[in-house]
């Protein structure tokens, strides 16, 4: 009883996951069908990808059947040991239920030696690590820049990446700056996926001693609250922006209009330029959901309506579709 007036109360009838794991998946395309098959009986979305090696998923599900869903996984050899980053909300977080096979997890247009991966570090430790962190080591914001400017790590390098695919050639360049064999470096993202690959890429561009946050930001928040971290978390769904723990903390982020600080996101409604940008109520109303007044006069524009809490662009730039396929 008492629990359901705590719910009602926050109107968190829904649960938002994220999770992956890299692992031998034998006949993927059949743990497709079956786990679409599983999705058509209970009230779920989700975006879920398997591969022969592994699965990356996110997706929200009504509280009621978060149990039957997790034993359901729990009960396939090969997802038993995934790790579930749950998080409260009060509706679905995904417009639609997608669960698909794909051949790469983490597309890069390189391959990457995954088993040379950084070592992995617990929320605690990675809390410990910035604490104690000396002037031989830099901390990666793995992420692109539009995620890393609503929230970061204190001390944080955020290299200005549109798109993961420009990882690489970021770290030629960083190759330039410090000597990869002194220099000890911590990287972290979202829910940890990208460092699996990424880690791996920088060991092998020589970087010998590489640090990756497991489970991500998400699973620090989790555990760690605030403690180092400033402003918000960025996130592949319709929540956009979410705090990454209970606590009270700081919006960083300002309008791209005007100084004030928000950390609301908008797709622009100019449907040929479609920018994620930051806006605040009023400028947002002026641009008519427009980032810039050229996307205002565009043909292509989609109708504004700035009462309507604002939610990403369904229809996807094949770039943007890359990105979310990322987390
Ligand atoms: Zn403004
Ligand atoms: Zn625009």
């Amino acid at each position: 009883m008492e629990d359901q007036m705590t719910d009602n109360k926050h109107n968190n009838l829904y649960r938002v996951l994220a999770f992956y794991l890299f692992t031998s998946v034998e006949n993927p395309h059949d743990k497709v069908k079956d786990l679409a098959k599983f999705f058509q009986g209970v009230d779920a979305k989700a975006r879920i990808y398997i591969s022969q090696d592994g699965i990356n998923g996110q997706m929200s599900i009504h509280k009621d059947d978060l149990d039957v869903f997790l034993e359901w996984m729990n009960h396939i050899p090969c997802f038993s040991k995934i790790d579930f980053k749950i998080h409260d909300y009060h509706s679905h977080a995904f417009a639609k239920c997608t669960v698909k096979y794909k051949e790469q997890l983490v597309a890069l247009d390189r391959d990457v030696d995954l088993n040379l991966m950084g070592k992995h570090v617990s929320p605690s430790e990675w809390g410990r690590m910035i604490e104690e962190k000396d002037d031989s080591t830099i901390m990666i914001d793995v992420r692109n820049n539009y995620e890393s400017k609503v929230g970061h790590f204190k001390g944080a390098i955020k290299p200005d990446l549109d798109s993961f695919r420009e990882f690489p050639s970021y770290v030629e360049q960083l190759k330039k700056e410090v000597d990869p064999a002194k220099t000890k470096v911590m990287m972290y993202c979202t829910g940890g996926i990208r460092c699996e690959l990424y880690s791996s890429l920088m060991k092998e561009e020589g970087f010998e001693e590489v640090y990756q946050l497991e489970g991500g930001v998400i699973k620090y928040g989790l555990e760690e609250g605030n403690k180092h971290w400033n402003g918000n978390l960025f996130v592949f769904d319709d929540r956009l922006v979410v705090p990454i723990s209970e606590e009270k903390n700081e919006i960083i982020s300002t309008c791209h209009f005007c100084n004030e600080k928000t950390d609301v996101y908008y797709n622009c409604a100019n449907m040929d330029c479609n920018d994620l940008f930051v806006s605040c109520k009023s400028c947002i109303e002026i641009a008519d959901g427009c980032c810039s007044s050229q996307c205002q006069q565009s043909a292509r524009k989609r109708s504004f309506d700035s009462s309507k809490v604002p939610v990403p662009y369904r229809k996807l730039s094949q770039e943007e579709k890359q990105n979310l396929a990322q987390t």
